[in-house]
């Protein structure tokens, strides 16, 4: 690998959900996989949607890397547009390990045995944060040193403002709300969210949305 250190690399695709699907209007929004190289390898955080492997592959390359040197697989939860390129991946990433949320394991579809995570397990330097709501078994990863806290699905941003998920795609809103809570305490200098470009500030950010009593985004 051409990277030493400590790395994010944003893998940014375009999802669009014709009308009738997931509701009554069609649906178009990004995801966004991360690649986080750590002097001790390489995690590909969610693995998107079907057809996925392409953009992966270009990301890899971005950094210099080959789909050899991805060491792990974190899933942040169960949702398709976050596991299903997993076929894909796992056939790119044999020696990799697949990672997720210890609930949300039974509900992937894997080639290969998911290794389940719970509070404050680690990949490498990540900590695992469960952040249920969204899921049951949705996690968060904290990286301490660097600040970096990838959110997954617990809250992402839109025209450069903070919102929640989807309520139609959220399974226990008043658990949801509980984990951006214990989120907002971690105090990270930098949020990255599986939908959705960064935000400035995004502790006040995330601690202006919980303040505000619902509003906007919460559905
Ligand atoms: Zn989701």
């Amino acid at each position: 690998m051409v990277n030493a250190g400590t790395f994010v690399e944003p893998v940014i695709q375009q999802v669009h959900v014709p009308a009738g699907v997931a509701g009554p209007v069609e649906l178009s929004f990004d995801v966004r996989c991360f690649l986080v190289g750590l002097p001790d390898g390489l995690v590909l955080i969610d693995a998107g949607p079907a057809g996925s492997a392409g953009e992966i592959g270009a990301a890899l390359e971005r950094v210099g890397a080959h789909w050899s040197d991805v060491t792990d697989v974190v899933l942040t939860h169960s949702h398709p547009d976050h596991v299903g390129g997993l076929g894909e991946v796992a056939a790119r990433t044999p020696g990799a390990r697949i990672w997720a949320g210890a609930p949300d394991c039974p509900h992937i579809a894997s080639p290969v045995p998911l290794q389940p995570l719970s509070d404050d397990d680690r990949v490498r330097d990540l900590r695992v944060i469960p952040t249920p709501g969204h899921t049951k078994g949705h996690i968060s990863l904290l990286h301490e040193g660097e600040g970096l806290l990838f959110v997954g699905d617990a809250v992402g941003t839109l025209s450069g403002s903070m919102m929640r998920a989807p309520a139609q795609f959220t399974a226990d809103a008043a658990e949801a709300e509980r984990s951006l809570r214990r989120l907002s305490e971690l105090a990270p200098a930098r949020m990255l969210f599986s939908h959705g470009p960064e935000v400035t500030d995004p502790v006040a950010e995330l601690r202006r949305l919980l303040n505000g009593n619902g509003g906007a985004g919460g559905n």
